[in-house]
């Protein structure tokens, strides 16, 4: 009989840290089915709906799950940062990862530990178990390279990062602009950017890191990074780029009642413009008034998944918010557009969306999963960025590849309907609009490639084959 591998996997909170690293796992056993996962979940209180329902979904019989004892809310800080919230909640949680890594080594040699960027802590663990450690980064390559030349940008520049009037030039990427990266380098005294340098220190001690990137996409920066690593002699990491891994990888099957979807269905292929910030991205009052009267001076066609306004640009990432958005709107507003447009409440089934051929563009906060997602089914994108690395995803995406159009804020950091309505005429009409396709077109057949049989999944192969050979029973 095969031997069995196994390996052991650390998510962190939040659907779209938990998601990658799951639909990893989903993944690795699909094409090597002599692995055995499990994967340790903390969790910050109750998870979101978002999160629960897509647990419920994880049926295999390679890959077990452990959830942790949720995080007390009290023990955090309020009103923190989500990376710092993410961050502390496995902080709390390491003496039951501990345990569970524990239990699991007594049963069977841990191979591997892999842990999501915000779970890297447990990776200390990994030398006790006799396990390589790997990180798993559900971001870009260029993210991650910002992430691994921190602490030298750290020791070069002084002052604010944002007040930088070059743009940084990290290796192989293209130019990015301080006030473009992400949140926590805004302020360099704040405990988000020391916690964010803290772990880019960290990071260049493990053994591999996978990145949700392919080859094809973005060569010249894992070239980079490849090249730095045997320039300097002192790195050990391997790079695996294996992705774009989502769920449209795994086959979720189209609830086709879905109110959004019955929407689509009678509308011309290509019109509608999919609008939505991701798990829990808001928008302040001011903003959501702009945003509806922006796409109603469009024309153009729109589903629009809508939460209640917040001044926080994240209110809605780590915990559900009940209230209802549409009684937010502008008055008259859905009066005026029923034959236009339709808003959703909260959530809708993003991927099933995207892959609609009545959807021809979204508008997007530029998550790196909804860029993924939108890659993998051609749609262009409008960016909109609003917390995280989402600003340096923008800049590759309307700089680097061309496949999106940023919308322009306004010195009160708002963005004016006039500028919505004129950019998104420009994505779904316009010439310039129509070169976005075609190059998003192109990616999504090249992300296909790299997941078929080409880059992608030969490195999750050679990665496998050097776990396999390293152990099994
Ligand atoms: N998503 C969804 N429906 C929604 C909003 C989001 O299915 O109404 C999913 C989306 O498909 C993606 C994830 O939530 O997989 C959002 O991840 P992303 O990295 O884009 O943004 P974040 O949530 O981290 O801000």
């Amino acid at each position: 009989m095969a031997k069995t591998t196994h390996i052991a996997v650390v998510s962190s909170p939040g659907f779209s840290h938990l998601v990658p690293i799951i639909e990893f796992t989903k993944r690795l056993v699909s094409h090597h089915p002599n692995f055995h996962i499990t994967c340790i979940i903390p969790s910050l209180g109750s998870p979101p709906e978002s999160s629960k329902s897509y647990l419920e979904t994880l049926q295999s019989s390679n890959i077990n799950s452990i959830f942790l004892p949720p995080v007390n809310k009290q023990d955090l800080p309020q009103n923190a940062y989500p990376g710092i919230l993410i961050q502390l909640t496995v902080t709390l949680s390491l003496p039951s990862i501990h345990e569970s890594l524990k239990s699991l080594a007594s049963k069977a040699p841990l191979v591997a530990l892999v842990t999501d960027v915000f779970a890297f802590e447990a990776l200390d663990y990994a030398k006790e178990f006799n396990s390589l450690s790997y990180l798993y980064f559900p971001s870009s390559a260029m993210v991650l390279s910002l992430v691994l030349h921190l602490p030298k940008l750290d020791q070069e520049i002084s002052g604010e990062f944002k007040d930088l009037e070059e743009p940084i030039q990290l290796p192989g990427c293209v130019p990015i602009l301080g006030r473009d990266l992400p949140a926590p380098t805004k302020n360099r005294s704040s405990e988000a950017y020391k916690m964010k340098l803290g772990r880019a220190k960290r990071v260049s001690s493990v053994d591999g890191i996978l990145i949700n990137t392919f080859l094809e996409m973005e060569s010249d920066t894992i070239r980079a990074l490849e090249e730095e690593k045997e320039g300097n002699g002192k790195s050990k990491i391997n790079f695996y780029p294996m992705g774009p891994i989502t769920q449209i990888g795994s086959n979720n099957g189209a609830d086709d009642k879905n109110d959004c979807l019955k929407w689509l269905e009678n509308q011309p292929p290509s019109s509608v413009l999919y609008v939505s910030f991701g798990s829990g991205g808001t928008l302040s009052q001011r903003q959501t008034n702009e945003l509806a009267l922006g796409l109603e001076l469009s024309g153009q066609r729109f589903l629009w998944v809508m939460r209640a306004p917040s001044d926080s640009v994240s209110a809605a990432y780590l915990e559900a918010v009940d209230e209802d958005p549409l009684k937010f709107l502008p008055s008259g507003f859905l009066e005026r557009t029923k034959n236009q447009g339709l808003v959703v409440p909260l959530w809708a089934p993003q991927i099933q969306v995207l892959k609609h051929s009545s959807v021809g563009g979204f508008l997007s906060h530029c998550g790196w999963n909804s860029t993924l997602e939108s890659m993998q089914e051609g749609v262009p994108i409008i960016a909109w960025p609003l917390f995280a690395e989402q600003a340096m995803n923008a800049v590759m995406l309307c700089d680097g590849l061309k496949v999106a159009l940023r919308l322009k804020f306004n010195e009160d950091e708002v963005v004016e309907k006039e500028e919505i309505g004129k950019v998104v005429k420009c994505l779904m009409e316009g010439e310039e609009g129509k070169g976005m396709r075609k190059r998003m077109k192109d990616l999504k057949d090249s992300a296909a490639k790299a997941l078929k049989d080409g880059s992608s999944t030969k490195t999750l192969s050679l990665l496998a084959s050097h776990w396999e050979n390293l152990g099994g029973i």
